[in-house]
């Protein structure tokens, strides 16, 4: 039977007797990688198994159900709370047990688990439904181990969500998105080698909005190719005026596997007449773990037009040795989480040396973020670091502010010489 027509009952069923109805919603981790590990036949095993389990764990009269594709469903007519959370617990330990499959394989699987119920967070199928999945996505966020209850704040997240959602798009749509550039100097810290564009986002009513906020919300809700054109078309055309200074700006992963970066680019660039040498494309190594194949066809086309690539953020992510080698970059960001170790007499500063000393054997251009104080300027540049970026040397200028401060630096050459 659907659930669209048990729901109907067991809610009526708990209105009438004053009881409860729960709705436990599970949703396995990266089922995708066991897919793409095993192959299909293997996930669909586990998938079988896994509706066993939860048909063992679910109680007398508790229905369970499949949603779609690696998220299920277990309704829990006349349990309490502690009894919801109880079994939604056990659920997760019952996951983690591993899958001895008719296979021969053995696999290992993890679940989050999120819960709502019913009559106190909703009275329709779809209303616990949605609810009990808001929960399951605040236990995917938080990693935590413990199943997670649906509360009345994870709506008002939602909506105040959509809200941002909408403001956004409402100023790419008038074009009130902002770019700012931060320099990136030599080593000795005195000669502007480029410009890092950084895109800003003042709401007429919300104010400032961090690009660490809105950046990963415009990738959800499809508009970076929106951003990431209007800060390539704008720093292109602001950069006209700072005529031996490079550019770099940031395409982020979507933009390589959904949009089309490559015309993009080239189009900016012969508008506008401007040198594909100037110009640096930032990416992460996020990029190179979705598709490869693509990943390698873009920066490859990319290189193509002359454009420049650089492995943004390295020693965030998985930081593979491998990808540097394998994916043809011509430089290497060295994430500001290691800066803080410059100079430092363990640990991080030999990590950090190790890094620097890769990237020169692969015939790299490194640059360090983050540098925020002269020591670690000197220990940076002492290492071999090409490039330099951070607050000690400046923070990103507005257009006419990076005007004054190429005019200024010019003026203390002239007096110097
Ligand atoms: P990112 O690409 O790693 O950019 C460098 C960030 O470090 C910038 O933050 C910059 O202001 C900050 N920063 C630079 N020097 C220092 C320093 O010395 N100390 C500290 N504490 N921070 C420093 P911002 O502008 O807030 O940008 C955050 C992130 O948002 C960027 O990180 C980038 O991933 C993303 N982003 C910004 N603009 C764009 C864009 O146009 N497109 C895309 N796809 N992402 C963007
Ligand atoms: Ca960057
Ligand atoms: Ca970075």
């Amino acid at each position: 039977m659907a659930l669209r027509e048990i729901f109907p009952r067991l809610i009526s069923e708990a209105r009438a007797k004053s009881s409860t109805v729960g709705v436990v919603s599970i949703d396995i981790d990266q089922f995708k990688a066991i897919n793409d590990a095993f192959g299909h036949a293997v996930g669909d095993e586990v998938l079988k198994s896994t509706a066993r389990r939860l048909q063992h764990l679910a109680p007398p009269g508790g229905v369970v159900a499949r949603l779609d594709g690696d998220s299920f469903v277990v309704l829990t007519p006349g349990l309490d709370q502690p009894r919801v959370a109880e079994l939604a617990n056990r659920v997760i330990s019952s996951l983690a047990e591993p899958f001895d499959l008719d296979s021969g394989t053995r696999v290992f699987i993890s679940a989050s688990v999120g819960y709502a119920i019913g009559l106190r967070d909703g009275d329709t199928g779809d209303e616990l439904i949605r609810r009990a999945e808001l929960a399951v996505e605040r236990a995917k966020a938080d990693t935590t181990e413990a199943a997670v209850a649906f509360v009345p704040d994870m709506d008002a997240e939602v909506t105040y969500r959509l809200m941002l959602e909408a403001a956004l798009r409402a100023s790419i749509a008038d074009d009130t998105i902002d770019v700012v550039y931060q320099p990136l100097m030599d080593p000795s810290g005195r000669q502007l080698l480029g410009v890092e564009a950084l895109a800003r986002w003042t709401d007429r009513e919300l104010g400032a909005i961090s690009p660490d906020i809105f950046i990963p919300l415009a990738e959800e809700a499809g508009l970076i190719q929106n951003i990431g054109e209007l800060v390539l078309r704008r720093a292109v055309a602001d950069a006209r005026a700072w005529p031996d200074v490079n550019i770099a700006v940031n395409v982020s992963a979507s933009q390589i596997h959904h949009g089309n970066v490559v015309e993009v680019v080239r189009d900016v660039l012969s508008r506008a007449h401007f040198p594909a040498e100037r110009l640096e494309i930032e990416i992460t190594e996020s990029v190179l773990l979705a598709d490869e194949k693509r990943a390698n066809e873009q920066m490859r086309g990319l290189q193509a037009l002359g454009v420049r690539i650089a492995l943004d953020d390295f020693g965030t992510g998985y930081s593979s040795l491998q990808y540097l080698r394998r994916f043809g970059f011509d430089k290497l960001k060295i994430d500001r989480s290691f800066i803080d170790g410059a100079g430092e007499p363990l640990g991080s500063s030999v990590v950090l040396a190790s890094i620097i000393k890769l990237g020169h054997d692969l015939g790299l251009t490194i640059t360090a973020e983050g540098v925020e104080t002269e020591e670690q300027r000197r220990w940076l540049q002492l290492a071999g670091c090409h490039q330099l970026q951070g607050y000690l040397f400046s923070r990103p200028l507005t257009a006419a502010q990076l005007t004054a401060f190429i005019a200024a630096r010019r003026a203390d050459t002239a007096v110097a010489s």
